[in-house]
């Protein structure tokens, strides 16, 4: 290299010049940039896109789940753990323990493919942030929503037919009471469901 090449000089000033450039033409041109003010602005995400599960309730308020493991059996990442238990009267099985890590959920939707019963289904919800492992581990409590809860505007779940779906930015969809994610309390309910890495 030449003195002034081994001097960087020239590639200095050029990257300078080129940062100038792109600040002078984006402070013109602030309406088109990609960048938006999350979380007051939120994308528009697919209509089927995979986020945090929910499992639906009956009528009388009995989770839908009938603890037939095929989706713990479907997931390829072995995140679901479930423990049945049985009603004495009409010996139906229903969850007594029904946990997500999804620290190690691939978000792929292969349990709610496999649900018999249209239990599980995956929301459009992304905010999940947390800040212990433990707390990735999403029990009943965080799952289960009440009857009636707006499964429409969902996202990944069993496709039948027609279902009137509109295209909303982020959260559960419109309507549909935001719920906090992933725990409402400070203490994780389940620390010692955590298996480690
Ligand atoms: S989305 Fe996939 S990885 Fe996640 S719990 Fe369901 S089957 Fe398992
Ligand atoms: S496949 Fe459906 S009904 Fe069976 S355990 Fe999973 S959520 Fe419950």
């Amino acid at each position: 290299m030449t003195f002034s090449e081994r001097l960087y000089l020239p590639q200095v000033i050029g990257g300078m010049f080129r940062t100038l450039k792109h600040l002078t033409k984006n402070l013109f041109n602030i309406k088109g940039l990609p960048t938006i003010s999350y979380p007051e602005v939120k994308r528009v995400y697919s209509e089927r896109f995979r986020g945090r599960h929910i499992l639906t309730s009956r009528e009388d308020g009995t989770t839908r789940c009938v603890a037939c493991y095929m989706c713990s059996t479907a997931c390829p990442a072995e995140c679901i753990t479930i423990e049945a238990g049985e009603d004495q009267r009409t010996r139906e099985k229903f969850p007594v323990r029904y946990d997500i890590d999804l620290l190690r959920c691939v978000f792929c939707g292969y349990c709610v493919d496999a649900c018999p019963e249209d239990a599980i289904y995956m929301t459009r919800d992304y905010e999940m942030a947390i800040d212990t492992r433990a707390r990735a581990v999403v029990g009943l409590r965080d799952l289960v929503v009440p009857p009636n809860f707006p499964v429409g505007p969902m996202g990944w779940r069993p496709y039948y037919g027609a279902i009137e779906k509109h295209g909303t930015a982020g959260g559960t969809g419109i309507g549909q009471p935001l719920r906090t994610a992933p725990y409402e309390d400070d203490a994780p309910p389940n620390p010692d469901l955590y298996r480690g890495a």
